[in-house]
Parts: C-alpha cells; structure tokens; sequence
C-alpha cells in the first residue's frame, strides 16, 4: 500500500467530515446543507466553487501551471430513504433518511484529494471537481449534463469510484466496456370486455392475456438473445379484477430490464412490443406498451480504463487491482456522464470478511479505513494525467 502522504496526514480530518456528513443525511435535489458543507471546504482549501448545477451540485476547479488540459473527478452527494439501524454514534439525525451507499464516505474522500492536491501542487492542468445531487433514482448526473457540466468545464475525461463491501479492502475492480447496467420500466395496458364470469363467452378476458403475456416475456431472453448476451426481464407488478364474480375489464403488468448493450435494450424492448400485440390480438382485446428507459449502462471507455487500473496499482499493488471483475446488473447515475464523455468508474473494494454489510442495508457504516486509501487513488489519478512539467 502507497499511500499520498499528504492524503494519509488527513485521515482523521476525512473521517470527521464523514461521520458530519453521515449525521446529516438528505436525498435527491435537497442537498442544499451538503452542498454547502462542499462549497465551505473547497473554497477554504482555495479552489474556485460552483454551485447550483442541477440545483445542489458543487464543481470545485483548481488549476496548477499551464492548465492546459484538464479532467473531472466526481462523487455523489445524496442519501436514501432508510431508517438507520447501524447504531453508530454519529447515526442519523434526520428520521428516515441514510447514508447507506457510501455517499457521505465519496463525497469526503474528494474533498481529502482535493486539498492534498491543492497542497501538493504536483500537477500541470485544471481538475475538476464534481459533487453530483440525486445519483439515487433520481437521475442527478443526467441532469448535470443537461445543465452544460461538459460544455462549462472542459474536460478530456471524467473519472468515477464507488465503495464496494462485497470486494476486500485494499482492492479495486474495473473493467474495459460496461460494468453496471442499464435499468429501463414496463408497464403492459390489457385492455378487454369485463364481464360476469359465469358467462365467460361473452367476455374479453385480460386475466388470461396476463397470464400467457408473462410466460411468452420469459422467451425473449431464452429465445431471442444470444447466448453471450446478458439480458433481464421481469414482471414485478400484477394488478387486475376486484372480486370473485368478475372478469375484469383491465389487467396492467409492470417490470424492469436490466441489460448492457444499446443492441440488447432494443431487441428487448421490440419484443416485448411484439409479444404485447401478439398475445392481444390471439385473445382479441387491447394491449398498450410503456417502455422507459431509465439509467443506460455504465460503459467505460478503453483507454481512461488504463489510467484508472495504473493509479489503483500505484496505491494498493499491481495484485491488487482486478481488470476482470464480473459486471453487475444494478445501475448507476455515473452512466449519463459516461455516455457524455470518455472516462472510467472504478468499484473499491471496502469489506472487511464475513460481517461486512453491504450498501442499501439499515445496518451499512461506510468503512472508514477506505477514505485514505480513496484518497490517494484521486490524487494518484490526477497527477499521473496531468504531468507536472519539469522545471526549465
Ligand atoms: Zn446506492
Ligand atoms: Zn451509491
């Protein structure tokens, strides 16, 4: 382990913003006491501060030499909508709301490489730092883009981490191409002729197009992807009919796809277009499709790939860095900045063996011996790619 030393030296520093930050949970779009707390630190450690890009995110810039070139590094701000049962003592202050993804461990980590780097001084270039709100649901980095994040702070390449419990501490993973998936919605409009059911005969049945409907969506990823492909569908939502001796007139399906690929999304979602009218018209009523897609895959792109695996081996050891980790079907917000511009998104390993919690769980701390270690992978990152010039 090489840790930045000026980053090790902030250690209880980092871990005191955290647990503030862990007391003080609040979720999508209201950062507004978390923004602030960003904005107070960045502009403290001397950085030129942002804020109220997608309402309550914070670009810190800190520019060395020629600033000529430049990159982003970016965390997440926000919390969940979890009752806390983790029984540390700087628990949740706010009822109902947590920090039980790691935003609080993130967000304090960027700030700890933010001010090494600023002390440091160790680089030629600018480097952006990116606060996102709502990376939960809510689409915040999606947002960003939309408000110009890429057009008002020209960047070659934007960089994104999240801890990781299931992976050991002192590790990273990450991979070429895409290692989280995309997360789109269904919803399936049956529509028929209700009627008594005791006379079926003179009734359009939409329970029976549910029926066969979630069989034949069970097709589309045995029959019609390809092996090698990875796809997910899922009905999740049955609703229809109100008592014993009715057929209904309406039936509505709702589900989730989760895939990797653009080419896979499509195919999914024709099918299940196809399937839809198909099975409606065999039973002779009305069907309508809703499909949305939510978050796209997160797709890193090969070279920032590069830079990412060689600033992890820098800090915990070339044996340490796994460049082959199976993807995950869950999605992330990073997704919309990554689709926007060339970059990577790393996980870091934070677990600890058997009794590691891992995120969205009541009992989830944030490992706090991962912020130095997080640390030093931002600094590691950004002085690797924005050399500083050699004196004249
Ligand atoms: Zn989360
Ligand atoms: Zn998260």
């Amino acid at each position: 382990m090489k840790l930045v030393p000026e980053v090790a030296a902030l250690d209880a520093e980092m871990r005191d913003w955290r647990h503030h930050l862990h007391a003080h949970p609040e979720t999508a779009f209201e950062e507004s006491a978390t923004a602030a707390f960003v904005a107070g630190k960045l502009a403290g450690f001397g950085l030129e501060v942002h804020t109220g890009l997608a309402k309550t995110g914070v670009v810190g810039v800190l520019r060395n030499g020629t600033a000529g070139r430049a990159i982003g590094l970016r965390a997440d701000l926000d919390a969940l909508h979890i009752h806390e049962a983790s029984g540390v003592a700087y628990q949740s202050r706010n009822p109902g709301r947590m920090h039980a993804c790691g935003h609080d461990g993130h967000t304090a980590m960027l700030l700890g490489a933010a001010k090494a780097l600023a002390s440091r001084r160790n680089f030629d270039g600018t480097v952006y730092f990116v606060f996102q709100p709502a990376e939960e649901n809510e689409g915040g980095g999606r947002v960003m883009v939309e408000e110009g994040l890429f057009e008002r702070f020209p960047m070659e390449a934007v960089y994104g981490l999240h801890n990781w419990p299931r992976k050991a501490l002192g590790t990273f993973a990450t991979r070429d191409g895409p290692l989280m998936g995309a997360y789109d919605i269904f919803e399936i409009v049956a529509t028929g002729r209700g009627g008594h059911a005791a006379m079926p005969y003179v009734t359009r049945d939409p329970m029976l197009f549910a029926a066969h409907m979630i069989n034949a969506l069970q097709t589309i990823v045995s029959r019609n992807l390809h092996p090698q492909d990875a796809g997910v569908v899922s009905v999740t939502q049955v609703h229809g009919g109100d008592t014993w001796n009715v057929i209904p007139e309406q039936v509505v399906l709702r589900g989730t796809v989760r895939t990797f690929s653009r080419e896979v999304q499509d195919l999914i979602e024709s099918r299940i277009r196809g399937l839809a009218a198909g099975v409606a018209a065999t039973f002779e009523i009305g069907a309508t499709v809703r499909y949305e897609r939510r978050y796209p895959a997160t797709v890193n792109s090969a070279e920032e790939t590069l830079h990412a695996v060689s600033a992890a081996r820098a800090v915990v050891g070339d044996g340490h860095v796994q460049t082959d980790p199976v993807p995950e079907l869950g999605s992330e917000d990073f997704a919309f900045m990554l689709q926007a511009k060339r970059g990577c998104y790393v996980w870091m390993g934070t677990g600890e063996g058997e009794g590691t919690v891992n995120v969205h769980n009541p009992r989830y701390d944030f490992n706090d011996r991962a912020l130095a270690i997080g640390g030093s992978y931002w600094v590691t990152l950004a002085e690797q790619q924005l050399p500083a010039r050699e004196a004249a």
